[in-house]
């Protein structure tokens, strides 16, 4: 058998990685040149931000679509949207973005995290229903990493329940269940443009909703609670100002036109590790649920200490020695690594919304156990659509030589 790189043993790869392509071109510039000539930016009088979202309306296939100034700003507006108040629950992943849940704190509500799967990574419908009870007003369901949760079954098993359903797609550009768009299934789907995200405008978000009401909602709670259709400025809640300006607007109209070309190739590159990585002992592939589309913004691997006989620390150094790039884990359960939750200091010298939560919900170690047991034996190797097949195969192969090297240690 080969050495390994890292004992001095030739590399299963000496070309270097290739560099993060071009994204933004001629498209991009020609639509902010139109933007300027409007001679206003503001949404309400320009045009971008309008045929931004009809753009986004046709592509996702939902009906209305609202644009405001971020990821986290969409998922606030969703859940002002969907009526929470204080006092309610909301039930969410606790592996995600800290977006995910700022809303909810601001409106005063509590996150109760339900466990996840422990190889899509996403919570699923038996999980979700653990986590119901009488105060439970909405489910956030993250699609983690471009791979789809199990949605369907959550939606019906929500509805009967009179619960709303707000899917993050904010890593999940163009995934899908079936030939549904993730973020069509629920009540509200969310949507980051945020610079890191598979399309990008600096920053910016999107609402997707079929519902003509929860439509209406959400941009009032994205703008101050100003009516911009009617005349009567009564605010009969307090809302934000996360409005998007026609720049960003702009650059999201000609970023939307190349969405399907980025998502289906680095679907292609996700779904030819998945294939490469099958079968090797000890090694198992982001898992993707059946009739799941997934668009892999990054891509785990969990391993098999037990197998390997090895930490994930050590197996992605020799892999990274191979030279093959990728790191460990994701983030860690929420729950356990953000101040604000464990200490109940969201809000300056008061521990509201924490003195309106019901006496049984505590965060604290093992109150999701899959979460908190495989972020710590993941290798995380980013897919990106500059990639192609060669590199997926390096990939493949160093961890089929890192692997193999271990077991024979054992
Ligand atoms: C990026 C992200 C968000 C927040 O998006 P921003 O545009 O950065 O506010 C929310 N949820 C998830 C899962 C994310 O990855």
């Amino acid at each position: 058998m080969n050495e390994l790189a890292i004992n001095g043993g030739p590399k299963v790869r000496t070309k270097p990685w290739p560099p993060r392509g071009k994204r933004f071109d001629q498209r991009e510039l020609k639509q902010l040149k139109e933007a300027l000539a409007q001679n206003t930016l503001f949404y309400m009088y320009g045009r971008k931000t309008k045929e931004m979202c009809k753009k986004m309306a046709r592509i996702c296939g939902a009906k209305h679509v609202v644009a405001c100034s971020s990821g986290s700003a969409s998922l606030h507006g969703a859940i002002k949207a969907c009526g929470v108040g204080p006092g309610d629950e909301v039930i969410t992943s606790p592996i995600t973005d800290a977006g995910t849940i700022l809303g909810v704190i601001y409106e005063g509500a509590l996150p109760v995290f339900a466990d996840i799967d422990p190889l899509s990574y996403n919570i699923t419908p038996k999980t979700v229903a653990a986590r119901i009870t009488s105060r439970t007003r909405a489910v956030i369901v993250v699609h983690l990493a471009g791979c789809p949760a199990d949605i369907k079954p959550i939606v019906r098993m929500c509805k009967r329940r009179g619960i709303r359903v707000i899917e993050d797609c904010a890593q999940s550009w163009g995934a899908r269940v079936g030939s549904r768009w993730v973020g069509t299934f629920g009540d509200i789907g969310c949507f980051s443009l945020n610079d890191f995200k598979h399309i990008g405008a600096g920053d910016g978000g999107l609402i997707v909703t079929n519902d003509e009401e929860l439509y209406k909602l959400s941009w009032l709670s994205i703008d101050k609670c100003y009516d911009r259709m009617g005349i009567k400025r009564c605010l009969p809640f307090v809302a934000p100002n996360y409005r998007i300006t026609e720049l960003q607007s702009a650059v999201a109209i000609a970023q939307l036109g190349k969405v399907r070309g980025i998502t289906s190739k680095r679907h292609r590159l996700g779904v030819r590790l998945t294939e490469k990585l099958a079968g090797i002992p000890g090694i198992r592939p982001h898992k993707v649920i059946k009739g799941g589309y997934g668009t892999y913004w990054f891509y785990l691997i969990q391993i098999d200490s037990d197998v390997l006989g090895v930490d994930p620390a050590t197996f992605v150094k020799a892999v990274n020695a191979e030279g093959i790039p990728g790191g460990t884990g994701y983030v860690g359960p929420v729950y356990l690594s953000y101040e604000y939750l464990r200490k109940k200091t969201a809000f300056s010298h008061s521990r509201w919304p924490f003195t309106l939560a019901r006496k049984s919900l505590k965060y604290g170690p093992g109150y999701c156990p899959n979460a908190e047991t495989v972020m710590r034996s993941s290798l995380n190797f980013g897919i990106r659509e500059e990639l192609s097949a060669r590199e997926i195969d390096d990939t493949a192969a160093a961890v089929r030589k890192v692997a193999a090297y271990y077991r024979s240690k054992r």
